[in-house]
């Protein structure tokens, strides 16, 4: 017998609304290469947390099934989910079967062949658009922005809808010059139906005192939400086929 493969996993959400549409039942994977400057989950970038198997995960979610309705289902969130692609594939391939909706939060930081066939299973896919520029993306998110559009092509190529996502953060990608370049870099892209443009804030700060963690933004406040009317307004007139939110 094949022994079931397991996700690392750091928590979970069962009636999250925040993730994709409708009502959904959220997985925090535990785990993540990347360190940005804005993270509010600093607690999952060790692979660090409890072993579930496919059939633990299933068991749950099947709970919360008659909630996700036409809209909702399964988000996978983190840290990185495509850092535990096997698991994925496995889960995934079982909540197909189901008819389960699966949405996929990802900073887009690994493409290999298992990874395009993670991309396969999914119906949604919340990619993180960090910085707009390679410099800032290594600067302040230590990811790469080649490899972020790397993974955008894939999922244009693979036809998947994909939302964009990308924290304004004082100082460092606030400016209207900055969502000209965001705009710039995603415009030819049919596959992209919503571009969400986050404030940054300040929730997760008392993470960084918990777990012992420098954190070099801490003189930052949160972003006024006025702040964003005017980057969302320039970002609607330059990407006139995507919603903004
Ligand atoms: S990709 Fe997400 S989890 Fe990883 S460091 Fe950035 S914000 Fe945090």
């Amino acid at each position: 017998m094949t022994k079931e493969k397991t996700g690392i996993i750091n928590s979970f959400e069962s009636f999250a609304t925040l993730d994709g549409d409708g009502i959904r039942f959220e997985i925090f994977f535990a785990g993540c290469p990347l360190r940005c400057v804005c993270c509010h989950n600093p607690e999952m970038w060790e692979q660090k947390g409890q072993a579930y198997t496919t059939t633990q995960l299933l068991k749950m979610i099947k709970r919360y099934q008659p909630y996700f309705q036409q809209r909702g289902g399964v988000t996978w969130s983190g840290g990185e989910p495509l850092l535990q692609a096997e698991f994925l594939l496995e889960l995934g391939q079982h909540l197909k079967q189901e008819h389960i909706h699966i949405a996929l939060d990802t900073s887009g930081c690994i493409t290999n062949d298992r990874v395009e066939k993670v991309l396969d299973l999914c119906d949604l896919v919340l990619l993180d658009l960090k910085q707009n520029t390679e410099e800032k993306y290594r600067q302040y998110a230590k990811g790469s922005l080649a490899q972020t559009i790397k993974f955008l092509n894939l999922c244009q190529q693979k036809k998947k809808k994909v939302w964009i996502r990308t924290v304004i953060i004082p100082h460092i990608n606030d400016t209207l010059k900055d969502i000209r370049a965001f705009a710039n870099l995603v415009k030819e892209y049919s596959c992209i139906e919503q571009y969400d443009l986050l404030p940054f804030h300040t929730m997760g700060f008392s993470k960084y005192e918990t777990y012992h963690i420098p954190n070099p933004l801490q003189e930052e406040k949160d972003l006024p939400i006025e702040a964003m009317e005017p980057l969302k307004q320039e970002l609607k007139t330059l990407l006139p086929n995507v919603k903004v939110e």
